[in-house]
């Protein structure tokens, strides 16, 4: 998305919390089924579109919402935080799963 956007003229900056860029294909895949060096590359060229990263900030935290949309001067914020941290829905039975129901 950052890239198809910086193709089209606009301004993108990829905030990640982390500090390290790429997600689970960095740390969770290994390196025998996706050499760390694609994604490397994969984010160079997003740099040389002009995509800026920022590591080590917290969307929510670190920087807002309001604060991307108000002072810095962003049209939109697209979400992309992946499935790390998943949010329950508090419905009864929801971390039942398939071995506690046979039993
Ligand atoms: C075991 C395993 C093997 C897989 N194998 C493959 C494979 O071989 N090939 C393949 O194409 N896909 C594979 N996948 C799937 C692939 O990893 C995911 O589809 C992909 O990583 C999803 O990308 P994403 O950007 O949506 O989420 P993620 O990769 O989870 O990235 C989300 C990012 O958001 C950051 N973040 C979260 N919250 C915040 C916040 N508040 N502020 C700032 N940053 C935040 C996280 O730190 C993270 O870096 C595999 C997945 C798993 C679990």
């Amino acid at each position: 998305m950052a890239g198809d956007l910086a193709q089209r003229g606009h301004k993108v900056r990829v905030i990640e919390a982390l500090h390290e860029l790429g997600g689970v294909l960095v740390y969770g895949i290994p390196e025998f089924r996706l050499p760390k060096q694609i994604i490397r590359e994969q984010l160079d060229y997003l740099r040389d579109m002009g995509v800026e990263f920022e590591t080590d900030v917290v969307l929510g935290r670190t920087v807002t919402i309001d604060e991307l949309m108000g002072e810095e001067g962003f049209d939109a914020v697209s979400i992309g935080t992946g499935a790390g941290s998943p949010q329950f829905t508090g419905i009864p039975g929801e971390h039942w799963n398939r071995r506690v129901l046979r039993e």
